[in-house]
């Protein structure tokens, strides 16, 4: 799996800080260890050796018991001794013997040097020995010193060190993430505002004075990008109309001077009355093409308004089914189409531009005939997350999953035009239904009828009490 960077930057600290709290944390621990223990074995080995003195200077006075001397010399300390003597063993106190006294150091002072060693105990506790030989009274003293205390001490400052660790790595992470969201603003909102331009927002920019200093080059040349971009569609869809707006004239006299043809079809032989008729069929595709074309351009171009009315969703999709009908002149397969009405959205409202609503209803109406032998029904009902749903089925091939994306895309003819198609297609009304659904706030899609065919699905937000159509411009 690849981390992102935010994650790694958050990685990066967390890793440094453990590194270093580990390297800090070590160096203080075994520093302060050292000097502890250095301290303490000097002490031992002071007073090991001020109490071989006076044990020699007992043993010159041959006192004994030596027991009673022995501990004596080692009264309020944590310490306790072993005397070797004449092959015989003395020692201070219970918790001491000859075996207490590791082998190898028992040997090199038996050798006749003194010596010291730290070490543990099978039971686990650190001790010191210090082993002092007494060549003139033929006798070793040792000296063992428990460092139970100082080995406490050390385990406190290990764990301390440790928590303090566990801290700053958190420390670390934390400030990685605090860093990493803290670098990654500008970026976030650079694809902020590369996704609302992606969405049509062309006027979005990044704020050049709110811009991180580093950061000026590319919010510049973001800004001028978009600059660039937002002046090519805006030309683009200016041809365009004006393109769709000059051929408007020239057609309408086309089209007025075919009328003038065809109403003397009659007296045309037969090859011109056919000549007629593919002049006057195509010539309608393009007017239709036109039209859609201009309407088309001036959405984009932004150059149409949009007024949003709050209506009743039944009432308007009846409206517009009637409506539709008259504009389809004459061209449905069958009756009118049966709308039905799910009980639960009888009341319900959506705010709709009604012209455009129509020329959806329309523009489905007559696919349904085109391409699918008629519409079999209308269905308004519910939809998920406060919408409303106005299906329209037909019973024709419907439309194949793989085209069903491609369908709203413009100049899209898909495989049952050459199917089925009267040849007036222009590959442009699905795309426009798209566009009329997204600028009121609603969508569409298809899916398959339960008659088999298609079924397109118009989705549009439902108006709770007190809510205004938003108006969009
Ligand atoms: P056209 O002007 O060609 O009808 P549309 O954008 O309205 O353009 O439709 C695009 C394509 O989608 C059509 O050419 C057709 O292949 C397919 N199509 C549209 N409606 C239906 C339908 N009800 N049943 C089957 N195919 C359809």
């Amino acid at each position: 799996m690849k981390l992102g960077i935010g994650a790694r930057i958050t990685a990066v600290f967390g890793l440094g800080a453990l590194l270093l709290s580990i390297l800090m944390g070590g160096l203080s621990y075994f520093t302060v260890r050292h000097f502890l223990l250095a301290g303490r074995e000097s002490a031992a080995q002071q007073q090991a050796f001020a109490n071989a003195v006076l044990v020699r200077s007992s043993l010159q006075a041959g006192n004994t018991p030596y027991v009673a001397l022995l501990a004596d010399t080692v009264a309020g300390t944590d310490a306790h001794s072993v005397l070797y003597h004449q092959s015989k063993v003395y020692v201070s106190s219970l918790s001491v013997n000859a075996s207490s006294i590791p082998a190898e150091l028992r040997k090199v002072v038996l050798a006749g040097t003194a010596a010291t060693q730290t070490y543990r105990t099978p039971a686990g506790t650190a001790e010191i020995v210090v082993g002092v030989p007494v060549p003139s009274e033929q006798a070793f003293y040792f000296e063992v010193f428990d460092l139970s205390d100082l080995d406490h001490t050390l385990r406190v400052l290990g764990l301390t060190l440790f928590g303090a660790g566990v801290v700053t790595t958190i420390l670390g992470i934390a400030l990685g993430r605090f860093a990493s969201a803290r670098s990654l603003r500008p970026l976030a909102d650079v694809s902020r505002a590369a996704g609302a331009i992606a969405g049509g927002e062309l006027d979005t920019r990044l704020d050049a004075d709110a811009a991180d200093p580093d950061l000026e080059g590319l919010t510049n040349s973001f800004n001028a990008m978009v600059d660039q971009l937002q002046e090519r569609i805006e030309r683009e869809a200016r041809f365009n109309s004006d393109v769709s707006h000059e051929l408007r004239s020239p057609l309408t006299t086309l089209a007025a001077s075919l009328e003038v043809l065809e109403a003397d079809r009659d007296k045309l032989p037969v090859r011109s009355q056919r000549a007629l008729q593919l002049l006057s069929d195509d010539l309608r595709r393009f007017q239709r093409m036109v039209g859609d074309l201009l309407e088309m351009s001036r959405a984009d171009a932004g150059s149409v308004d949009v007024f949003l009315e709050e209506v009743n969703v039944c009432e308007l999709v009846q409206h517009s089914v009637e409506t539709g009908m008259g504009h389809m002149d004459g061209r449905r397969h069958g009756g009118p189409p049966e709308v039905r009405i799910d009980p639960a959205v009888r009341t319900w409202r959506v705010g709709v531009d009604k012209r455009r609503f129509e020329r959806v209803m329309v523009n489905l109406m007559e696919n349904a005939d085109h391409y699918g032998g008629g519409v079999t029904e209308i269905a308004v009902g519910p939809g998920a997350g406060e919408k409303v749903e106005v299906t329209v089925d037909d019973a024709g091939p419907g439309i194949d999953p793989r085209e069903r994306a491609k369908v709203f895309e413009r100049f899209y003819r898909g495989s049952a035009s050459g199917r089925r198609g009267t040849g007036t297609g222009t590959g442009l009304g699905l795309a426009l239904v798209a566009e009329h659904m997204q600028v009121m706030h609603g969508g569409v899609r298809v899916e398959s009828s339960p008659a088999g065919g298609a079924r397109f699905v118009l989705s549009l937000p439902v108006l709770s009490d007190g809510d205004e159509p938003e108006m969009e411009s």
